[in-house]
């Protein structure tokens, strides 16, 4: 099976090459046109558990790893790493289910890929006698869930780089605080943007050659390594085969899914879980006050050319949704020439439009919403108090979407994407209004709101937060952008 750019057949690669390399050559994003000939066999997922559906996909869309690479990648990326038993529940709230993804290391559902692309990639990169160093921006989530997933790998190191000042307490606190004799992490002076394209510029300036020279291959952890997308198609089944084995779904009936969308890549991944057999109705879109994709289902325009707004939902903040790229691709009938058209005219002109027939079959699988920061905390409330449920205001965006779209008689799921305790203030001034911070300790600003969540609720936050409060920070530098390779060397110095 060959994985080939979105953009063009030039390059043709192994799912092992495509998992190391991640983004093609062009731009594009790595795709296989076997997509729409592979099945997972439905009936054996249904009659066992998380690992074996873990097996089936990843050994489906990465055919290149052996069965036993892939049970032992299984077994380290899930056997002991969630708290629940379960890897990830589904729940009940009110009359819908949450499909629970934040019990990983980290918090939140970046786990369920980052715990298993290091698994591939170390076994991909096993016997090619080369090693790798790893650069990523982060708004927050990613950032924690590839260096816990990458720790102490050995011949891969990972240098992450965040925004100073342009993280949540708690999630500084995460990346400060991280073990492993193989991470770095450097806050840098700037914003996010400026945080990407230094990485960015990584790849096209010469430490990229001089570290190849030294056999060491410079790549990224980011959402669109099709080794990410994989392990995301695992949890839409066994979701499926949780609703099944309580009864509450006759095999073969179809059920819709609400996710909480930035990237795309998530929903994505729900789509090709429904390409590979599973009867899914609908995947609801929801996005926050940047609507984008929203607007996109709507009216067949994708326009990124408008303010991004800071929302509590901040994982979703986000304009030029990456893997949408995918979906367009497969629904435009594997056209890698007019895919590229697209995307050129959307990095020239900031906007492209699709035609009336190619937004119908977005239409068949797709639907799309948004809610604002206060629909949000609104439901958070709700929730709260209606159901004795606390979301994070990534899943609550998804809940408001999910009821304006949920149809009598079949199943919605939700999925959630985060624990509340990661995004504590917004879910204090959601409940309760303004926290008061009179005489928490400004070092333990973090810490006061969590308790005071946790005592209010009556719930307890996830042990990976509440312990980070002991842990030695390991991680203070704040650099400027153009120390960014100098950061990266030295990582890569001691593979
Ligand atoms: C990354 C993230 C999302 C968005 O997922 P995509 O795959 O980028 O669409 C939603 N919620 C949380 C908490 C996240 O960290």
């Amino acid at each position: 099976m060959i994985y080939h750019s979105t953009r063009s057949r030039a390059e043709a690669l192994s799912s092992r090459e495509a998992v190391l390399q991640g983004l093609a050559g062009d731009g594009g994003l790595l795709v296989t046109d076997d997509l729409p000939d592979l099945r997972v066999d439905l009936a054996e997922i249904l009659s066992g558990d998380y690992a074996l559906a873990a097996r089936r996909v990843l050994g489906t869309l990465l055919p290149d790893f052996s069965a036993d690479e892939i049970a032992r990648s299984v077994d380290a990326a899930y056997g002991n790493t969630f708290e629940h038993p379960l890897v990830t529940p589904v729940t009940n709230l009110g009359d819908m289910r949450l499909l629970e993804l934040f019990h990983g290391p980290t918090a939140a559902f970046k786990d369920v890929a980052l715990q298993m692309l290091p698994q591939l990639m170390s076994r991909a990169l096993a016997g090619t006698g080369r090693r790798l160093t790893i650069a990523t921006a982060t708004s927050g989530d990613t950032g924690k869930a590839a260096l816990e997933g990458f720790a102490d790998v050995p011949g891969i190191g990972i240098t992450v780089f965040y925004p100073d000042g342009g993280v949540s307490d708690v999630q500084r606190l995460q990346m400060a605080t991280q073990r492993g004799e193989n991470v770095s992490v450097a806050a840098l002076r700037g914003n996010f943007d400026d945080a990407q394209n230094a990485v960015k510029a990584l790849f096209a300036s010469p430490l990229r050659g001089e570290l190849d020279r030294r056999g060491v291959t410079l790549t990224s952890a980011n959402s669109i390594n099709i080794g990410r997308l994989a392990p995301q198609v695992v949890y839409y089944f066994d979701a499926y085969r949780q609703l099944v084995a309580r009864g509450e779904v006759k095999a073969g009936d179809p059920v819709d899914f609400t996710v909480p969308t930035g990237n795309f890549g998530d929903v994505l991944a729900g789509w090709f879980a429904k390409t590979l057999g599973l009867p899914v109705g609908r995947l609801v879109v929801a996005s926050n006050a940047n609507r984008v994709l929203a607007d996109f289902l709507e009216t067949g325009v994708y326009d990124r050319r408008r303010a991004l707004a800071r929302t509590t939902s901040p994982s979703m903040d986000i304009l030029v949704s990456s893997n949408l790229e995918r979906a367009l691709y497969y629904l435009d009938g594997m056209d890698a020439e007019r895919t590229a058209a697209r995307m050129a005219e959307l990095a020239r002109d900031g906007v492209y439009r699709i035609e009336p027939a190619l937004l119908e079959r977005f239409r068949e699988s797709f639907a799309g919403g948004w809610a604002d920061d206060r629909a949000a905390a609104l439901a958070i409330r709700e929730a709260w108090e209606d159901h004795g449920r606390l979301l994070d205001p990534h899943t609550a965006v998804a809940w408001v979407t999910a009821r304006a779209h949920a149809v009598p008689d079949r199943p919605m799921v939700v999925l959630s994407t985060a624990s509340p305790f990661k995004f504590c203030q917004s879910v204090w001034e959601a409940l309760y209004g303004k926290f008061d911070f009179a005489g928490a300790d400004p070092a333990g600003a973090a810490f006061a709101v969590m308790d005071a969540l946790a005592e209010r609720t009556g719930l307890e936050p996830p042990k990976s937060l509440s312990t980070l409060r002991g842990l030695p920070l390991r991680f203070t530098g704040v650099f400027d952008v153009a120390d960014a390779p100098e950061c990266v060397r030295r990582t890569a110095a001691r593979l």
